[in-house]
């Protein structure tokens, strides 16, 4: 296995057949990955470049994690049959690599008459999306199911399937296998420019030219931006921020599903999550700025993710506060996804991925992969992509430190290193020497949860960063 992942200095030279790549995919969110991924199944040239110095460093490091059903998605769009295939897909993905999966179900609850008259009509929406097992529940079911809930709650639809995933995993698992079946990852590396003609894209990057026969635009944030750069004027990215607070693990008896309000004319509101490292999760906001870099949280924000998250939960408040973060979601003014396919250019954007991308990474990856196929790339027979083991970062994984038979064949699994999230220092080691390794020490904490516990590093940050720079090269 020959691996091709560079991270500075000039990409390989425009000049020569050998030297272009058959497509080249700009962004590598997790719909970037999965496209990548895709690709990798076939004997093509493909390059997967981001501006970022990790995988997965944008929107998609920042979201509310949840694996959608898709039951409450716009009938009949292309949203909703990329989030209900893709959730399959990336199950059965899970289950095989390992990436940290609960299926705890959502309870979407109703505070007033308005709410519980609509739970019927959310219930059929489900059925037209294709989604047959969700159920109205009474006050009753509902207090019993969910003992610490507010006073005032009427009932509730129960969506058994609504899980909740490991955002970080999911990203580096699909890079990581592109990246073995022989993808070329090329990170910080800031698309600036594209010069198009009739034999592909001369693309202007930081790092020098690049020449590329196909391009896929998976920019997120940016995808708006660079499809300009291609001559369209189709549609806008206005970043709509999402605030969220992460309570501490102690908090986790208090919330046994995700709790979902009735979505209003306001949109899906506040819920109040648990996370498969053991937190609950509060919010998110949903700010429509016009910054795409406004990820800091706001008093403001905050204030009103505890007005809400009191209502909901009221013991929740109590509980501390381990983190705070936002994400900005690639919202575009239309109720759907933005893909689109160019044959004439040989190209495809994938824009306006605003708040499923991580439930339909997947069959946005097959879907691109059609698409190529309609706009002319000649992909020739598919392989299979040698099997991927992840390591277990949930809490409902089997945890290193847990195993004596690991310890007992290697004692690094049995050194703590971060005590607030059990990692040792075997697992950490592991990361550093892994296909793709990070190159920060947020990025360690993404593939190790090391310094990201109740502590946030206070304890453990001397250490892991004297790990982390002794793996430097
Ligand atoms: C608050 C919030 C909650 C959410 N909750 C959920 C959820 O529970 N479940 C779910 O399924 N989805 C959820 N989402 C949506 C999900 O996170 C996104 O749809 C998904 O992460 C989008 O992935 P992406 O790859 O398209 O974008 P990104 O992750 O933003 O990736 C785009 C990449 O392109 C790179 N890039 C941009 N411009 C350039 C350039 N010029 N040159 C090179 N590289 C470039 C960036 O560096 C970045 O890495 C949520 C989103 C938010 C904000």
């Amino acid at each position: 296995m020959t691996v091709t992942l560079t991270t500075s200095g000039p990409l390989p030279p425009e000049k020569g057949a050998e030297h272009t790549y058959d497509v080249t995919v700009i962004g590598a969110g997790v719909v970037g990955a999965a496209i990548a991924r895709e690709l990798s199944r076939y004997q093509l040239r493909t390059a997967l470049i981001d501006a970022a110095d990790d995988i997965g460093n944008g929107t998609s490091k920042a979201n509310t994690a949840i694996l959608h059903t898709g039951f409450d998605a716009v009938p009949g769009s292309l949203e909703a049959r990329l989030v209900r295939e893709g959730r399959d897909l990336l199950a059965d993905y899970a289950a095989d690599t390992g990436i940290p999966v609960e299926r705890v179900g959502a309870l979407l609850v109703a505070w007033d008459e308005d709410q519980l008259a609509a739970l019927p009509l959310l219930r059929d929406k489900a059925v037209r999306n294709g989604y047959h097992a969700s159920r109205i529940i009474d006050a009753d079911e509902l207090r019993a199911r969910e003992p610490h809930l507010g006073p005032g709650a009427l009932g509730a639809l129960d969506v058994p399937d609504e899980s909740i995933i490991c955002p970080w995993t999911t990203p580096l698992a699909f890079a990581t296998q592109a990246v073995r079946a022989g993808v070329h990852l090329h990170l910080n590396c800031r698309l600036r420019d594209v010069r198009s003609d009739a034999g592909g894209h001369t693309l202007t990057t930081s790092r020098g030219p690049l020449r590329t026969r196909y391009l896929v635009n998976a920019a997120g944030l940016y995808a708006d931006e660079i499809d300009r750069l291609l001559g369209h004027d189709v549609f806008t990215v206005t970043p709509r921020r999402g605030q969220l607070i992460v309570f501490d693990k102690l908090a986790r008896d208090l919330v046994g599903h995700i709790l979902l309000p009735v979505p209003g004319p306001a949109g899906k509101g506040v819920l109040i999550a648990p996370t498969v490292f053991g937190n609950v999760l509060l919010g998110p906001t949903a700010e429509e700025l016009d910054d795409k870099t406004a990820t800091g949280s706001t008093a403001e924000g905050l204030h009103l993710l505890r007005e809400k998250g009191r209502r909901i939960v009221p013991g929740l408040l109590d509980e501390e506060v381990t983190a705070v973060y936002a994400g900005l979601r690639a919202a575009t003014g239309q109720e759907d996804y933005r893909i689109q396919e160019y044959p004439a250019l040989r190209y495809v954007a994938v824009g306006g991925i605003r708040s499923t991308g991580l439930t339909a990474s997947m069959a946005i990856g097959r879907h691109v992969m059609e698409l190529l196929a309609a706009t002319g790339l000649d992909h020739g027979e598919p392989h299979p992509l040698p099997p991927l083991t992840m390591p277990g970062l949930g809490d409902a994984s089997p945890r290193p430190y847990l195993s004596a038979r690991l310890i007992a064949g290697d004692p690094a699994y049995g050194t703590l290193v971060c005590h607030c999230e059990q990692v040792t220092l075997g697992e950490i080691r592991d990361a550093l020497a892994s296909t793709i390794p990070p190159n920060s020490l947020d990025g360690l904490r993404r593939r190790t949860r090391a310094r990201g516990g109740r502590c946030q590093g206070f304890y453990c940050g001397a250490a892991v960063r004297a790990l982390f720079e002794e793996a430097r090269p």
